[in-house]
């Protein structure tokens, strides 16, 4: 029998009328249904949530923050069932399920402990200036697949502990974990506080464009992200805007090759190369070109690409058959322009969405492997012959999300990130993102902030009291 998932509206456990299949992408088998949520049980959920903002947004912070506090709690105590679950729908293997889970349970503490400062800009013999940050009200939350809990969960916490109310919305591809979430926090907190709604391609759009929203914050593709802007402005809803990235490596000549290879290796394909910040294109310095090529080659044909629930997979399936044809057609793009590919160890035969590790060797600049995200275990690895080119081409992208510099001169290394026109750049690592930690997309990576402070005021708006004195 196919297991039956709920949504979470106004405390209650509810179906739409309609499901959508969830499917397993290393089996391909369908193993739950999730609902299909319509206008109808959009609206119930933002009455619901519109109901809530009044008592919630006048609770003490320390209680909000208990309540976050609680939460984690319960899900610390449900990790393994919910990585299961995530990894039967994700594909990541199970280690890398668990580490989201535990990841996306970190953010419920850290908000646990968080608020904004009032600012006080004036304290004179004839007034005080104070600045509050009150909640903007009602926050719709739209998330992708490729972390569900962890980029679901960067919405959730810190628009409740700053006072706001929430509908969340999944990928269609990956509901089933952010829904089994809905329904252990379902008695946690007051009724309406935090909805959890699914559904198919519709109910996207039919969000963003709800007059009951006063703030959208959305992680997905940069061309998704254009419409949800547009759609916001009719309103003037804020919006935090997570998108897409090309993110470059840049390794420099005095690099210890064997000492970074395999770390370089995880940051461009660590969840079957389905991260926004992953590298995507590894420029490598010529001196030490074919050295770290070989090496890279060597992991690519060592490590299994396989079912996520089998110990021994190192990387899963790509998550999705759309995401998959986009990946292969790359690849064949590669193919019919003659480029040199490298391909890892075999994959899976049949069933499942798998693609083997693919390194481009040395492509022209303009190859559609390297002016595109492939979101998908292909990475090309560019020859470069000074710091200032590499510099040059790594910024000639729309995108400005991340980057890495890997030298064993960390002084010189922080001079190549400082020229980098990205949001974060890491130094002789990859992929690491603490709660506490503002993560913002440049050029058209995003708009605005999440994590630490400055995101925290993205849930806010600035209230300024001006307080006579006698
Ligand atoms: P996507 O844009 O297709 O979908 C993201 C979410 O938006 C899903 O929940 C989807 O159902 C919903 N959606 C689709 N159309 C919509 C519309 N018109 N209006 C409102 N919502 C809509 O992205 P995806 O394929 O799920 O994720 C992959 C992309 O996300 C990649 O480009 C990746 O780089 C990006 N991403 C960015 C970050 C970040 O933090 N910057 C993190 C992860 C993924």
């Amino acid at each position: 029998m196919t297991t039956q998932y709920s949504m979470l509206i106004g405390g209650r456990l509810v179906q739409a009328g309609a499901t959508l299949d969830v499917l397993n992408p290393a089996t391909e088998e369908v193993i739950a249904k999730a609902p299909d949520a319509g206008s109808k049980e959009l609206e119930m959920a933002v009455t619901a949530a519109r109901k809530a903002f009044k008592g919630w947004s006048a609770t003490p912070i320390a209680e909000r923050q208990a309540l976050l506090k609680q939460a984690g709690d319960v899900l610390s105590a449900n990790v393994q069932e919910l990585a299961a679950l995530l990894t039967s729908e994700q594909g990541k293997p199970l280690a890398a399920a668990v580490a989201e889970v535990q990841a996306g349970i970190g953010w419920f503490y850290f908000h646990s402990q968080a608020s904004l400062p009032v600012l006080v800009s004036e304290d004179s013999d004839t007034r005080r200036v104070e600045t509050h940050h009150v909640p903007l009200g009602v926050v719709c939350a739209i998330s992708p697949w490729n972390f569900p809990v962890m980029l679901s969960v960067w919405k959730l916490t810190p628009a409740l502990v700053t006072g706001n109310t929430l509908v969340l919305k999944p990928s269609p591809f990956t509901p089933l974990t952010v829904l089994k979430i809905g329904e252990l926090l379902k008695d946690v907190f007051p009724a309406g506080v935090l909805n959890i709604i699914t559904g198919g391609d519709g109910l996207g759009p039919l969000m963003t464009s709800h007059a009951g929203f006063d703030k959208i914050s959305f992680t997905g593709s940069t061309a998704t992200g254009r419409r949800v802007m547009e759609s916001a402005a009719k309103s003037l809803k804020r919006v935090t805007l997570e998108l897409g990235g090309n993110d470059a490596a840049i390794v420099l000549p005095d690099v210890d090759v064997a000492a970074v290879a395999e770390r370089i290796f995880m940051g461009a394909f660590y969840n079957t190369a389905q991260v926004c910040t992953a590298t995507k294109r590894l420029y490598i310095h010529e001196s030490i070109y074919d050295q770290l090529r070989d090496h890279l080659a060597g992991i690519a044909k060592a490590l299994k690409v396989g079912d996520g629930s089998e110990a021994d997979t190192i990387l899963g399936p790509i998550q999705n058959r759309l995401q998959y044809q986009r990946v292969n057609k790359l690849i064949e793009d590669a193919k019919a322009n003659h480029l040199t590919l490298i391909e890892g160890r075999e994959v899976p035969k049949g069933r499942g969405y798998f693609i083997p590790v693919t390194l481009v060797d040395n492509p022209p600049d303009d190859a559609r492997v390297v002016t595109e995200e492939a979101f998908g275990p292909v990475l090309p690895l560019l020859k470069y012959k000074t710091i200032d080119e590499a510099i040059e081409r790594a910024n000639a992208s729309e995108y400005g999300l991340a980057g890495a510099v890997w030298g064993s001169n960390v002084a010189e290394a922080l001079a190549v990130a400082a020229r980098m026109e990205t949001g974060t750049v890491w130094i002789n690592e990859n992929l690491y993102l603490p709660p506490m930690a503002p993560f913002a997309g440049h050029k058209q990576s995003g708009v605005g902030v999440e994590n630490g402070q400055d995101g925290l005021q993205e849930y806010t708006n600035a209230k300024t009291y001006y307080i006579p004195k006698k």
